[in-house]
């Protein structure tokens, strides 16, 4: 098995169901393409067991394996009751304060001066997966008087979201600097950022990171769908996280912003990940739901690069099965006509550079013709972002001899990617290109390619050539082109 069946890439996420070496391996043979490291659950050691994992199985399939570090962000908790769990009538009134005396009927602790900071009469409370809401009549540093629109049952540590407000509180918390610094040193392709609300948290995330990952916002505050534009500049992929967005905004808003989001995305070339209860039920059982079934389906036709499993894959029962209907699903879906046409539709992709046009031109050059695959050159990732962007309707290689390119980009849609020996003549490049291809069964003898590079080679950002290469080596030795 060299090579998926499939455009849209498959993320899973690594937990107690799915940390031993033989499960890890099922699901990358099933066809996960990049697992994700959840820094919410597991000590560091689990964390590092798991990594060290997916690396030798990378290393033992010859694949290069994309990992994703996931940063918590901040949580934000009640105190605690003194008399355990109770109910809040709709219509009561109920406070928040800075007292840590345990709860009762009336008040409960709520242990973040941010939140008093920011709050204004209006704003809403939602507690315990926004099972409770609450609105605040009256509010200052130290307390908020509210009233409750939806009762229900609040108990300790119960989570708090405050949608309505920008809160004043550190992009990362102390526990994400500790996690960051650890994930970085394992080596991670990508980190994701939590509860980012302003293009600033992205900002001081890359002052660590550098270049020593790539960014991914997860989407899941109404303040970043606001200001999504600017946020999408700073960062290089995007995950569309429907669990926390459908607490802190009303979940029939979200199937709209899903789109937006990913088209926004793919616009600029970032790659974007829809995320969460994707088959949900199959936590428990060995078969999604329809609705579950078409969730997956829809976000694969609005364009999605990657869908992605959480719990399913990470605590349930069948995190093989989960993978495996992903895959199952995403084969059917592009098996038919309107699923390219679907992703041909403009959306508004504006080209200005050479490399635009370039990738551009591949597409077309692939719908004219029936060359079998593009391969491309690239040393940082970007031209293999461009070629994907296009959506072309034939396979698309990513050559780098860049070992954290090809981890990174091996979540993007339809890129295979293949490290390379580095290359300093193009003729070497278009033989790489025809080799691999062959290799991993996308070409025979008597076919022709798409090969796109930068020359002089090793200059990023140089994507000046595209060629159309018969895939028999001997005719480009004997082509003259150098
Ligand atoms: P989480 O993020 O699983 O870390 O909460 C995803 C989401 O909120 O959808
Ligand atoms: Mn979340």
């Amino acid at each position: 098995m060299q090579r998926r069946r499939r455009n849209v890439k498959i993320v899973a996420t690594v937990g107690p169901a799915s940390s031993d070496r033989e499960t890890l391996r099922k699901l990358f043979s099933a066809g996960v393409d990049m697992f994700r490291l959840n820094m919410s659950h597991g000590s560091h050691e689990e964390i590092r067991e798991r990594h060290r994992l997916i690396r030798e199985i990378e290393h033992e399939m010859q694949r290069p394996i994309g990992i994703l570090g996931d940063l918590q962000g901040p949580k934000l908790r009640v105190g605690r009751f003194a008399e355990g769990p109770l109910q809040l009538a709709t219509g009561q009134r109920f406070r928040f304060d800075l007292d840590e005396a345990p709860g009762d009927a009336t008040r409960v602790h709520l242990p973040h001066p941010e939140i008093f900071a920011a709050l204004e009469p209006g704003a809403r409370l939602l507690v315990n997966d926004g099972k409770i809401s609450l609105k605040v009549l009256s509010c200052d540093a130290g307390h908020a008087d509210c009233e409750v629109l939806n009762g229900g049952e609040i108990s300790n540590n119960k989570g708090v979201n405050v949608p309505d407000v920008v809160l004043p509180l550190a992009a990362l918390t102390e526990k994400d600097h500790r996690d960051l610094a650890f994930v970085l040193e394992l080596g991670v392709d990508w980190v994701a950022l939590s509860f980012v609300q302003r293009p600033e948290d992205v900002h001081e995330a890359r002052e660590i990171i550098g270049d020593k990952a790539a960014i991914m916002v997860k989407v899941e505050k109404p303040a970043a769908v606001k200001r999504f534009a600017e946020i999408l500049e700073a960062v290089d992929g995007v995950m569309v996280a429907r669990g926390d967005l459908g607490v802190e905004m009303p979940i029939s808003e979200l199937p709209p912003i899903q789109k937006r989001l990913i088209r926004d995305s793919r616009r600029q070339a970032k790659p974007v990940i829809v995320a969460t209860q994707m088959l949900e039920s199959m936590i428990s059982s060995p078969m999604p739901t329809r609705a579950e079934v078409s969730d997956v389906a829809n976000a694969i036709y609005e364009g999605a690069d990657a869908v992605m499993l959480s719990a399913e894959s990470a605590a349930g029962d069948y995190p093989v099965e989960a993978v495996a209907m992903m895959d199952s699903i995403a084969r059917n879906v592009e098996s038919e006509d309107f699923f390219l046409k679907a992703m041909q539709l403009d959306i508004g992709i504006e080209r200005r550079s050479v490399a635009d046009a370039i990738t551009a031109a591949a597409r077309e050059v692939a719908e004219a013709t029936d060359v079998k695959a593009i391969a491309c050159f690239t040393h940082s990732g970007t031209t293999a972002l461009l070629a994907s962007r296009e959506r072309p309707g034939v396979p698309i290689l990513a050559l780098t001899p860049v070992k954290a390119t090809a981890r990174q980009l091996s979540m993007v849609w339809g890129l295979h990617c293949v490290i390379t020996e580095p290359v300093d003549r193009f003729k070497l490049a278009v033989v790489n290109a025809i080799r691999a291809a062959k290799a991993d069964d996308f070409v025979g003898e008597d076919d022709h390619i798409i090969v796109t590079a930068g020359v002089p080679f090793n200059t990023p950002g140089t994507t000046n050539i595209l060629r159309v290469a018969p895939t028999d080596e001997r005719q480009i030795y004997e082509s003259g082109v150098e």
